[in-house]
């Protein structure tokens, strides 16, 4: 992309209703804009990166053998009304009535839904097990959204629902879930610890909240300091196997980390004290066992071996796509602007021409862009005729990883400069040989 082409808004002014870094960032990069409160729209830099992190989100699902589909945004309030939940969800529910007089609603989760379906095409134990998910829009009329994307009322979610014919089965899915965001949010260079939780309003006995760690995060969090020594890395785990994902949930969950929901003092004092942390976080998933409690109340049965009809098993397992945007800023940026990590970077390298105009400059520029783009990999060059100042601000404040800078004093002596956004750290080298590194790095991911 040629930045002069692009609609990339950025501002110059701080805004003044943002309260936090991630959504000052978000704001000022030219990422979204408010439409009204707590509503987005997504401009293209945002979009991009909102649809990186959904990409991630779909491949360790499949990984993990869990199938997509997509249910609608609106619902018909029957299902909640035969569930219990259409009273219980209370304000948070968007109602809405069509022109037939018929009670709708704005979907804040597809509990209901997904049974609905599972009921009416499953009817066989042999049909087990089964998890489906979809990334759709959500709708929760918050009482106090804010910090942008991270408390909206329409944020994107990834809602997965697993059926098993068994307790076992169902603690195996909640378990593959479980490694499965592991490794999810490690790709996008970001480490969430799951922490036992308090299961709210979804109701159920086994649920752990996936945690951020962050001044700025909204819940209190209490844990032992050697959880963030834990890394899961690329790891290929067998998803299929009940001893490989029970070893992990082990591995991850056996220290000391708890919510303030559910934080336990006797506990957490078991824990030597120079490990024991306090600090705050920010929520980016949640996964749930509830056993049979929607089943029951909405007759989801199959027919069990014994030919005998059973309340079938599930759980039901969030991740926050749109809110991991404010997550990974919150973690990831300094004083100029957002650092991406490379998983989820809008564009891969920035190329800064500081003599646009310049026959060799230009050619130079477009050489590197032809080189990335043949590797498949998407550069983003900055081609306007400003001041080279301007331009290095603005890809700081965009946070992409490499830079390469390319001037017609380097050029001489056949060099060009490349710059990693994180360290700040900058070597000069071949325009071949730039390109090579970026697409190593990328290529090692
Ligand atoms: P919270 O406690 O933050 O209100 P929740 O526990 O009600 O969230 P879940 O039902 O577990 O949310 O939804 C799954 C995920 O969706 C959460 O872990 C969070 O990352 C994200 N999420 C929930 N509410 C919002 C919101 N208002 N804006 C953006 N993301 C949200
Ligand atoms: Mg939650």
């Amino acid at each position: 992309m040629r930045l002069s082409r692009y609609f990339l808004p950025v501002l110059k002014e701080t805004p003044s209703e943002a309260q936090i870094v991630s959504h000052r960032l978000m704001l000022r990069a030219g990422m979204i804009k408010q439409s009204s409160a707590g509503i987005y729209s997504w401009l293209p830099l945002g979009f991009k990166v909102l649809k990186n992190i959904e990409k991630i989100v779909h491949e360790e699902q499949v990984r993990a053998g869990h199938i997509p589909m997509l249910m609608p945004t609106l619902q018909s309030a029957d299902l909640w009304k035969e569930s219990g939940r259409y009273d219980a969800y209370g304000p948070e529910m968007l109602r809405i009535r069509d022109r037939q007089d018929r009670d709708m609603l704005y979907g804040p989760t597809n509990e209901e839904m997904i049974t609905d379906i599972f009921r009416s095409r499953v009817s066989s134990y042999k049909d087990l097990p089964l998890t489906l998910y979809h990334i759709q829009w959500k709708f929760r009329d918050e009482i106090r959204p804010r910090f942008g994307v991270m408390r909206g009322r329409e944020f994107l979610m990834k809602d997965g629902y697993n059926f098993d014919l068994t307790k076992e089965d169902a603690l195996h899915a909640y378990n593959r879930h479980l490694v499965s965001y592991l490794r999810t949010y490690e790709r996008m260079g970001l480490q969430a610890i799951p922490m036992r939780a308090d299961s709210g309003p979804i109701g159920g006995d086994d649920t752990h909240e996936f945690l951020v760690l962050a001044d700025t995060g909204e819940s209190e969090v209490f844990y032992d300091a050697e959880i963030t020594d834990l890394k899961f890395g690329k790891r290929e785990i067998d998803y299929d196997s009940v001893e490989a994902c029970q070893a992990v949930l082990e591995e991850f969950t056996s220290r000391y980390a708890r919510t303030d929901e559910t934080h336990d003092e006797a506990l957490f004092n078991e824990v030597p004290e120079e490990r024991r942390r306090v600090a705050r976080g920010i929520e980016v998933g949640q996964i749930f066992y509830f056993g049979t409690k929607y089943s029951d109340a909405m007759n989801a049965t199959v027919q069990g071996p014994d030919g005998k009809p059973v309340a079938v098993h599930m759980g039901s397992h969030g991740i926050g796509v749109s809110r991991l945007l404010g997550a990974i800023i919150e973690a990831s940026h300094d004083d100029k602007g957002i650092i991406w990590p490379e998983g989820v970077t809008p564009f891969h390298v920035g190329i800064v021409n500081l003599k646009s105009g310049d026959a060799e400059a230009d050619a130079a520029c477009e050489a590197l862009y032809d080189s990335f783009t043949k590797l498949g990999l998407e550069p983003l060059y900055d081609d306007r005729n400003e001041r080279a100042g301007g331009k290095f601000a603005t890809m700081d404040l965009i946070g992409l990883p490499w830079r390469i800078t390319v001037g017609p004093r380097g050029l001489k002596n056949g060099i060009v400069e490349l710059t990693s956004r994180r360290t700040g750290e900058s070597e000069e080298l071949p325009p071949e040989e730039a390109v090579a590194k970026v697409a190593a790095i990328y290529a090692n991911l």
